[in-house]
């Protein structure tokens, strides 16, 4: 099994899926800079399944995140949290 095929059953309570799905994917597949990548992670924020959706991202190899946001952080936040 990929990690893409890892099942995310908390995903659709995820407040990313409140947003149309246009603008979901600008901010959390490929914000265009810093200002976008707050907001993503201020939404983040607020989202009830931020803690699974956080150690699903530590799970992920880090050669497979690029612009993304997965609970909160970013690909260098990620990165330096699965090498603690
Ligand atoms: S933590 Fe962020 S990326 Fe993860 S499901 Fe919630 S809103 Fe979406």
């Amino acid at each position: 099994m990929s990690f893409s095929e890892v099942p995310k059953p908390w995903a659709p309570e995820g407040a990313c899926n409140d947003l149309a799905q246009d603008v979901a994917s600008r901010l959390f597949v490929h914000p265009a800079n810093d200002t976008e990548k707050a907001l993503a992670k201020a939404i983040c924020g607020n989202c009830v399944v931020r803690a699974a959706c956080a150690d699903h991202a530590l799970g992920i190899p880090p050669e497979a995140i690029a612009g993304e946001i997965w609970g909160g952080m970013d690909r260098a936040e990620i990165t330096a949290r699965t090498r603690a």
